[in-house]
C-alpha cells in the first residue's frame, strides 16, 4: 500500500496541497469514493520516508500538506511524522476526518491549522449512511467539535448529499446540531462508490442542492455556507 500522494488546489482553500492518503477507516459510508483506501494497513518505514521526501522535494510548489483518507487518525503515529516535518518546514496542515475519534484528535489538534470533518447524516441516523459506525455517535462527533472550537482551529463540516439517503429535513435537522466556521453541502458523485448499487443513482442537482441551504434556519450556528459541485465548483451561499 503507497500512500500515493495528490497535488491539489481545491483540498486546502487559495493554497497548493499535497494531499496524503492514509489507508484504514472504521466507517463503510455507502457512497465511498476511496474503497480502496477502507482496509487498514500498516506502512511501512520506506512508505513513509518517500512520502516525507516527497514533501521535502516539492517545497517550491506547495504551501500545505492535507491528511486525508481512510480515516487519517486511525494511523496516528504516521500522521504524527508527517506533521512534525510538516511544522519544520513550515507548512499549513489540514486534517480531513470523520469526527469519530476525539481521543486522537486531541493529540494532534495543537498543530493543526484547518480541519474539514464529515457529518454523515443527522447524527442519531448514520444508520442511513453506513451499517458500521459506533453506537455513541453523537457524543464522539460533539466531542470532537469541541475539541477543534477550544483550539481555535478553523472548523469546515461537510455533509455529501445523496438524495437516495439524505432528505432535506435531514440536512437541516445536521446544521441545527454542529457549531463551525464553515459548512458545505458536497454533491455526490457516482464514478465510484464502496456500494456498488448507487453507480447507477442519480447525482444530485446543484440547483436543488442551492434551495436546500437558502432554506436553512437563521438561527444555526453557522458562519458561511458552501456548495460544492462537478458542474461549479465551490461556491458560497449568502
Ligand atoms: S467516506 Fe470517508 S468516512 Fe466514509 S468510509 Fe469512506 S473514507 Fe471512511
Amino acid at each position: 500500500m503507497n500512500i500515493e500522494p495528490v497535488y491539489s488546489s481545491l483540498d486546502y482553500p487559495k493554497k497548493m496541497a499535497l494531499v496524503l492518503f492514509t489507508p484504514g477507516c472504521d466507517l463503510r459510508c455507502k457512497y465511498c469514493h476511496n474503497p480502496q483506501l477502507l482496509k487498514h494497513e500498516k506502512l511501512t518505514d520506506l512508505e513513509i520516508e518517500n512520502t516525507i521526501s516527497e514533501i521535502e522535494d516539492n517545497l517550491d510548489f506547495i504551501d500545505a500538506i492535507v491528511l486525508s483518507g481512510g480515516e487519517p487518525l486511525l494511523q496516528l503515529d504516521v500522521i504524527k511524522k508527517f506533521i512534525k516535518k510538516a511544522k519544520q518546514l513550515d507548512l499549513l496542515i489540514k486534517l480531513d476526518t470523520n469526527g469519530l475519534h476525539p481521543e486522537l484528535l486531541k493529540d494532534v489538534i495543537y498543530d493543526i491549522d484547518y480541519v474539514a470533518m464529515d457529518i454523515k447524516a443527522p447524527l442519531d441516523k448514520y444508520y442511513k449512511i453506513s451499517d458500521k459506525y459506533p453506537s455513541n455517535v453523537k457524543d464522539k462527533i460533539t466531542k470532537s467539535i469541541q475539541i477543534i472550537r477550544d483550539n481555535n482551529v478553523f472548523l469546515e463540516c461537510r455533509t455529501t448529499y445523496v438524495p437516495q439517503l439524505l432528505s432535506e429535513d435531514d440536512i437541516k435537522t445536521i446544521t441545527q446540531q454542529i457549531q463551525c466556521n464553515q459548512y458545505t453541502l458536497q454533491q455526490f458523485r457516482n464514478r465510484s462508490t464502496y456500494d456498488v448499487s448507487l453507480l447507477t443513482a442519480d447525482e444530485p442537482n446543484p440547483e436543488e442542492m442551492r434551495e436546500i441551504l437558502e432554506n436553512l434556519d437563521n438561527n444555526i450556528c453557522i458562519d458561511e455556507l458552501h456548495l460544492k459541485s462537478g458542474q461549479f465548483g465551490n461556491q458560497t451561499i449568502n
